[in-house]
């Protein structure tokens, strides 16, 4: 039934209370029990087939939690409407889960996020944890095609969140001069910039960026992109003649020769550095996740408008297969060989 049918007949004094009604009690009549099921089926968009086989489910009951569980009527595996989904297992109503997402496009801190939602610290981190793994999938989806412009951007290695046990130790034994990697360039995480009506934000490895790195980031979202232009040439040179793509050389320290310019991805760093700024250190184990993340605001900006960025958001984040345990938000991968960056010290990762 739609809101405006159930209201059309109520005088304002009664609209007003139910307003009043609504807010008081929103999280009562949103809770986990009466919400989660209805708010799924709103946003889902496939339709719901066996994710084994493919054939049609059929309804098996529902869960303690009010969640529908379902049978394949072929290979007879069960399911539910929440499994793979980032809200398995979680006990937090719909609500909560959609506050914090606005939240999380908001900008907010994990304090804030904390304090608005009335959940912990921890369970603030987590979700926002679950929320930047969740973007995984779409981030993939995302390719350049046109005339890219594009860079690298360096990043400290920071190593927030690990026990002091396991942080690196200098070693005497081990020095600079006997690392097979010498210089300051080894001790920076690469990141390649790219744009065109896209974005990518991808950590690539160590020091300085080669063909190699661009192969893996870059080389791997280009369909019919016809040029690049940027101002870090070498490892580009290889990378253009693989590729079959004009390279437009900036001379290094330019932002732009007579006819291309690479102003639009340096001003994406300079919005990413003050945007990072903000959550006072990220630490690299997570860092992917918060590139992702800029993309993903980035995307759906361009994409919607912003009253649509949020609904189209929950259905990506919250209805797509994106679960992870919360345990593994703890044990993600450094997205970096640590035993390379500090090769001069006591490293075991
Ligand atoms: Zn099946």
């Amino acid at each position: 039934m739609k809101i405006e049918e159930l209201l059309k007949d109520l005088d304002p004094v009664t609209i007003i209370e139910f307003k009043n009604y609504l807010l008081e009690n929103l999280s009562k009549l949103c809770s986990t029990k009466n919400s989660n099921s209805k708010i799924i089926n709103k946003f889902r968009k496939e339709e719901n087939a066996c994710k084994k086989c493919g054939n049609k489910l059929y309804k098996n009951g529902r869960t303690t939690n009010d969640i529908q569980k379902y049978i394949c009527s072929k290979c007879k595996a069960t399911s539910s409407e929440t499994t793979n989904t980032i809200i398995n297992h979680s006990k937090l109503s719909f609500e909560i889960w959609k506050n914090v997402i606005d939240n999380l496009i908001n900008g907010f801190s994990l304090r804030r996020i904390a304090e608005e939602n009335e959940i912990s610290l921890l369970t603030s981190f987590r979700l926002r944890h679950k929320v930047l793994y969740a973007l995984k999938h779409f981030i993939e989806d995302i390719n350049l095609t046109g005339e890219i412009q594009s860079d690298e951007k360096y990043f400290s290695i920071n190593l927030k969140g690990t026990k002091p046990k396991n942080m690196p130790r200098y070693s005497k034994k081990r020095t600079s001069t006997n690392s097979p990697y010498r210089g300051i360039s080894h001790h920076k995480i690469c990141v390649v910039s790219s744009i065109d009506e896209n974005l990518l934000l991808k950590i690539v490895g160590l020091g300085r960026c080669t063909t190699d790195m661009l192969k893996n980031s870059l080389g791997q979202k280009i369909t019919k992109a016809k040029s690049i232009t940027t101002d870090s040439a070498s490892a580009y040179q290889e990378f253009c003649k693989n590729n079959n793509l004009i390279l437009n050389a900036i001379p290094s320290g330019f932002h732009s020769n007579d006819i291309y310019n690479i102003s639009e991805i340096n001003g994406i760093h300079s919005q990413l550095e003050t945007w990072l700024s903000k959550f006072r250190g990220v630490s690299t184990r997570h860092l992917q996740e918060y590139l992702d993340w800029f993309v993903y605001i980035f995307t759906m900006k361009k994409r919607f408008m912003l009253n649509k960025i949020k609904t189209e958001s929950y259905s990506n984040i919250i209805i797509n297969n994106n679960y992870i345990k919360a345990n593994d938000i703890f044990i993600s991968k450094m997205p970096i060989d640590l035993n390379i960056a500090y090769a001069e010290y006591h490293y075991q990762s």
